[in-house]
């Protein structure tokens, strides 16, 4: 192998080298490495500027300062309008020109005399370090945000030359952090994946990159420093792997794994039935009226849940009812005449807002519904919001993390309330608006027949459902063995609510990750689900996969796995399943 003709320290490795991080953004991306240092910056040793030329300094700071608001209404303009990232971008503006940032940056300038990037770098700092010592998971990760910019800014004080930026066209970025707008401008220079060291899975870098399509994997500790710029590296998105300098027989594994998995099923855009004609409605799960054309264009045979909290996450307040009433009305009409199913706020457990109590067990506490009868101030507001938005009657409306009856009759007292207000002041809305509840605690499914009598439809939210079963954190890398939404009990109780739908006609929904499985998607037919809600890019394979079901062949495979005690005797028979359906089919 050739050494390296720059002379750096890269040598190419002498065999394949297997990183494990954390699964950010699923599929597979083949490159060349582009390694990312740190800027070589020394900050510490500096010399105070004299008094006559802190003026002067000022400007330097404030040049730098515009070239980088520049910089992100460049990626702000040149971002797709799905997603999230428009309002990520954003976000970076409003950091960039926080005025107790740059006040406290022009400040050291002026009365320390400290150079520009120092000021830059210990104003960010100060920040950086307050964030990081936040008892508020959601501030911690924005620590991130602060480090990229500061980065940025020092780098552009020191005029480092943008025209000498690697190549990376085809490439794979390996960085110890990336912010957003940096994915979109790789994205937008053919970069095929990122690998990072640090980062939440959360984190926006990694929303946009799951927005584009981008492979990443996070949490490889040191991967700047083990992987050589220029190797050649694989990066698994879906399980969080990364290979370096790949042998001949990975590399062809993974490449035709790539290649089977950018060949798209055909977008079915009508409705579809089982072969033996039982229709199942297959609906868009997303955040945002941006997602909606998209979800169309996948063929959504409508809206089968938004996560209004979102909205939350987004601003960090709760936004009053008109902004609340634009959002929802949005969504509601760009679907039109599709229905759209809006969940009221499940904020708590892993999607904090500013204000909210600090719990030893968040995804015990003041979640969802809980914390919305808690306040019923806002729960007000955000029904004033979507009764509103019904007025087209294409709205349901979807209750998350319920326990107990007392909590629906509440909710239900509460929206009649809110209709005789609305009636009052002659606002229109849809006095019939359909009412359902998630099912996806262990309470709410035992319970089913009792909430059957008051709502019209069950979404089972079999993510929280595993979670409250099994007692496993679905955060949490340690339990994730133990984590398995095919494990029987949690199919005893999907069976069980279904049962209780079935007999009261309540229509039967599943909106959990589940329902991507397509091994399982026979199964969960043949128990009673008639609609799925899925990403929508998972649209076209699930209608495709349904089509091929026939009833009674699910009704027997759901026969045989209620009667096995483990979850690795349901993936056998699902696997085995499946195998004996594509003999039929090729013999067909
Ligand atoms: C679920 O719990 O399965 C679900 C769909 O809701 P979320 O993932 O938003 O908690
Ligand atoms: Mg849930």
């Amino acid at each position: 192998m050739e050494s390296d003709p720059g002379g750096s320290a890269y040598r190419l490795l002498p065999f394949q080298l297997r990183l494990q991080g954390s699964a950010a953004s699923r599929g597979i991306a083949i490159g060349k490495a582009v390694v990312l240092s740190a800027p070589h910056v020394r900050l510490l040793h500096w010399r105070s500027i004299a008094p006559a030329e802190r003026d002067h300094e000022i400007k330097r700071y404030q040049d730098a300062q515009r070239q980088l608001l520049e910089s992100i209404r460049a990626s702000l303009a040149s971002a797709p309008t799905i997603g999230d990232t428009h309002a990520i971008i954003e976000s970076y503006e409003m950091i960039a020109t926080d005025p107790l940032i740059v006040d406290s940056i022009i400040a050291r300038i002026a009365t320390e005399g400290m150079p520009a990037e120092v000021a830059v770098s210990t104003a960010y700092d100060a920040h950086i370090h307050a964030l990081a010592e936040s008892n508020d998971p959601f501030l911690r990760e924005r620590r991130f945000e602060l480090e990229n910019l500061r980065r940025k800014l020092v780098a552009l004080l020191l005029s480092s030359d943008k025209s000498a930026l690697p190549e990376v066209r085809n490439a794979i970025i390996v960085a110890p952090s990336l912010l957003a707008s940096d994915v979109l401008h790789y994205h937008s220079r053919g970069v095929q994946g990122f690998i990072t060291e640090i980062g939440g899975i959360t984190s926006h870098a990694c929303i946009v990159a799951r927005t584009l399509g981008l492979p990443a994997v996070i949490g490889v500790r040191s991967a700047t420093t083990i992987i050589p710029d220029g190797a050649e590296v694989i990066v698994d998105g879906s399980r969080g792997i990364v290979i370096v300098e790949p042998d001949a027989p990975t590399r062809v594994h993974y490449t035709t794994l790539q290649q089977e998995q950018q060949i798209a099923p055909p977008t079915i855009s009508q409705p579809v039935t089982t072969a033996d004609g039982l229709p199942i409605a297959v609906y868009a799960s997303v955040d945002t009226p941006d997602d909606i054309p998209v979800a169309l264009s996948h063929g959504a045979d409508g809206i089968g849940l938004v996560r209004t909290e979102m909205l939350l996450v987004r601003v960090q307040h709760f936004p009053s009812e008109q902004e609340q009433f634009l959002w929802y009305s949005a969504i509601a009409e760009r679907a039109y005449p599709k229905v759209v199913t809006l969940r009221v706020f499940d904020v708590g457990s892993d999607k904090i807002i500013h204000g909210m109590p600090d719990e030893a067990n968040p995804a015990l506490g003041l979640r969802g519904l809980r914390f919305l009868l808690h306040r019923k101030d806002l729960f007000r507001t955000q029904l004033r919001a979507i009764l509103r938005a019904s007025v087209h009657r294409n709205v349901r409306i979807l209750l998350p993390m319920v326990t107990s009856v007392d909590e629906l009759t509440a909710t239900r007292d509460l929206i009649e309330a809110v209709k005789a207000e609305l009636n009052a002041e002659q606002i229109p809305y849809d006095e019939h608006v359909p009412v359902g509840i998630m099912i996806e605690t262990p309470a709410a499914a035992l319970l089913a027949e009792h909430f059957a009598e008051n709502v019209r439809f069950f979404s089972i939210g079999t993510n929280d459902l595993t979670q409250y079963t099994l007692a496993a954190d679905r955060t949490s890398d340690l339990v994730a063995h133990i984590f398995d939404q095919l494990n029987p009990a949690v199919l005893r109780l999907l069976q069980y609510a279904a049962s209780a739908a079935r007999s009261r006609g309540v229509e039967l929904e599943l909106c959990g990750d589940l329902a991507t499985f397509l091994m399982a998607t026979d199964l969960l037919i043949g128990i009673g689900i008639g609609a799925f809600s899925v990403a929508p890019s998972y649209i076209p394979a699930l209608k495709e996969r349904i089509r091929t079901i026939r009833y009674n062949h699910a009704l027997s495979l759901v026969e045989q796995a209620l009667q096995k005690s483990h979850s690795a005797e349901v993936h056998a028979l699902l696997e085995q399943h499946s195998q004996r359906s594509s003999h039929q089919s090729q013999k067909l």
